[in-house]
C-alpha cells in the first residue's frame, strides 16, 4: 500500500535538448502531485527520455529500464524520446515498459501516465507510439533546464538536412522554431529562478527564424533580460552561422565567446557521402573568419569516426584538419549504423578495431588542445560562473569561452560570477585564485 505522495524518477539519455525537455517534464509530474526523486532511488512512477543516435545509446536504454526495474520492481515505466520514436519495435520486446511515447507526443506524457491516486502497475504496455511521422504535428514545446546554473533553453527542433549517417531527422522530425514570445517569457522564467546562464538549444539552431526575427534578433531580445549574465549558444552547423552573429559576439558583454562547429570529417570525399553542406576549405576559411572577428573564441568540434569508405587516406585528412584548425576540444563520435539512413547502404564499412584507434589518436589530440587551450589562459584574469564542487573539493565553473576553471575556497561559490587569477594547470582544470 502506497503511502505518502508518489514519487517520480526522470532520466535522460542524450542530448542538451533531450535534458530540457526531461526538467519541464519533471515540473509538470510535480504540478501534478508527483513527488520527484533523484534518478536511482526507488519509485513509483521512472520516465526514461531516450536517444537513439547511437548502438551505444541504445543498450543504455536497455539497460536503464532493466535497473530501475531491480529496485523498484513496480514502478510504472514511461519511456520517450528518440528511440521511443525510431525503435519501437525493439522496445515493445523489452519486459517492464508500460507507456512508449514517441518524440510527438512527448510532452503530453503527464497526461498518460496513471494519475497518483491512481498509480498502479499495469500489466501491459499502452502505446502511443505512431510509426506514421505526421512532420507537422510534432509539438514544439519549450523546457528549461534547472538541476545546474546553467539552464537549457530550447528554441528549436528538428532538422531539414538529411546528413546521411542520422537518425535525428525521423526521431524529431522537420526543423521548426519556437515562438520569441513564448522563449522570452521561459527565459525569463529560469532567471527569475536563479539561473545566470541560458544555453540556447535545439538540433539545428542557426536555422532559427520566427516570424522574420533570426537567431541573432532573438540573442539581442535575450540579452535585456535583467539578471541575466551570460547566453551560450549550443552546437551550431557550420553553414548556418550568420557573419553579423559574430560581430556581435566580438562586440556582446553576455553572448559567449564559444562556437561548437560539428566538422564530422576532414575530407571532402566523406563529407559529400556524409551529405554535408560544406568543404573542409569552407570550413576553414569560415573558422578563419570566426578567429578573426571574435578574439578567445572558444571552438569545439564534432568528429565522426568510421564513416564508410574512410581508409588510411581519407583519416589522415581528418587528423590533419584537426591538427591544423584552432580547436580548443573535439567531441569525437564512432559511427554506427541506423536503421533507416542512407548510410546503412554504403559500402566499404571500417573494422571496429580501427575506429577504435582512430578515435583513441583524435581524443587524445582533443586532451592535448584543451591544455594547450588553458595553458594560454595561466597568468591572465578569466570571468567564472562557478557550479559546484568536484570529487576533489574544489569549486569548478566554465568561462564564456569555455574553459572549466577550479578554485580552493572555503566560501560557497555556487551561481557566483568571479575573477579569477589563473595560475596553472591540475587534472584537466585550469586552476587559480578568485581575486577579492
Ligand atoms: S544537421 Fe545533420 S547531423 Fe545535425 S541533426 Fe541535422 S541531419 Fe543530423
Amino acid at each position: 500500500m502506497m503511502t505518502g505522495r508518489p514519487r517520480a524518477s526522470l532520466h535522460t539519455l542524450g542530448c542538451r535538448l533531450n535534458q530540457a525537455e526531461t526538467a519541464l517534464l519533471a515540473d509538470r509530474l510535480q504540478q501534478d502531485g508527483y513527488q520527484i526523486v533523484d534518478y536511482g532511488r526507488p519509485t513509483d512512477l521512472l520516465v526514461l527520455n531516450t536517444c537513439s543516435v547511437t548502438d551505444e545509446a541504445e543498450r543504455m536504454c536497455r539497460y536503464e529500464i532493466r535497473r530501475t526495474l531491480r529496485h523498484s520492481p513496480q514502478a510504472f515505466v514511461a519511456v520517450t524520446g528518440c528511440y521511443a520514436q525510431t525503435g519501437v519495435e525493439a522496445l515493445q520486446q523489452v519486459p517492464g515498459i508500460d507507456l512508449i511515447v514517441g518524440n510527438r507526443h512527448k510532452m503530453s506524457l503527464p497526461a498518460h501516465v496513471p494519475s497518483p491516486s491512481a498509480l498502479r502497475k499495469r500489466p501491459a504496455p499502452s502505446l502511443l507510439h505512431t510509426k506514421t511521422l505526421d512532420r507537422d504535428d510534432f509539438v514544439l514545446d519549450g523546457a528549461g533546464d534547472c538541476d545546474s546554473k546553467r539552464a537549457n533553453l530550447k528554441i528549436q527542433d528538428g532538422c531539414n538536412f538529411m546528413c546521411s549517417f542520422c537518425l535525428i531527422p525521423f526521431a524529431r522530425g522537420h526543423e521548426r522554431s519556437r515562438r520569441i514570445d513564448d522563449t522570452i517569457r521561459e527565459a525569463e522564467a529560469l532567471v527569475a529562478r536563479g539561473h545566470r546562464e541560458l544555453v540556447l538549444t535545439g538540433v539545428n539552431i542557426g536555422r532559427y527564424t520566427q516570424g522574420g526575427s533570426s537567431l541573432l534578433d532573438l540573442i539581442q531580445r535575450l540579452e535585456h533580460i535583467a539578471g541575466l549574465e551570460r547566453i551560450r549558444i549550443s552546437s551550431i552547423e557550420p553553414t548556418t552561422v550568420p557573419d553579423d552573429l559574430l560581430e556581435y559576439m566580438a562586440a556582446s558583454t553576455k553572448l559567449c565567446r564559444h562556437l561548437h562547429l560539428p566538422l564530422q570529417s576532414g575530407d571532402d570525399g566523406i563529407l559529400r557521402a556524409m551529405n554535408r553542406r560544406y568543404t573542409v576549405r569552407d570550413y576553414a576559411v569560415f573558422v578563419e573568419q570566426a578567429m578573426r572577428t571574435v578574439p578567445g573564441l572558444g571552438l569545439g568540434t564534432d568528429v565522426l569516426v568510421g564513416f564508410p569508405g574512410e581508409g588510411d587516406a581519407q583519416f589522415a585528412n581528418t587528423l590533419t584538419a584537426a591538427t591544423d584548425l584552432p580547436f580548443s576540444y573535439l567531441h569525437v563520435f564512432s559511427y554506427s549504423k541506423r536503421p533507416g539512413t542512407a548510410a546503412v547502404r554504403m559500402a566499404d564499412a571500417v573494422p571496429p578495431a580501427t575506429v577504435k584507434a582512430r578515435s583513441r589518436t583524435l581524443a587524445e589530440l582533443s586532451r592535448a588542445r584543451r591544455m594547450a587551450f588553458y595553458q594560454r589562459y595561466v597568468g591572465s584574469t578569466v570571468d567564472v560562473l562557478f557550479e559546484t564542487k568536484d570529487d576533489a573539493g574544489r569549486w569548478t565553473g566554465l568561462t564564456g569561452n569555455y574553459m572549466r576553471v577550479g578554485v580552493t575556497s572555503g566560501n560557497d561559490l555556487a551561481n557566483s560570477l568571479r575573477r579569477v587569477a589563473i595560475e596553472g594547470i591540475m587534472d584537466g582544470l585550469a586552476v587559480g585564485e578568485v581575486l577579492p
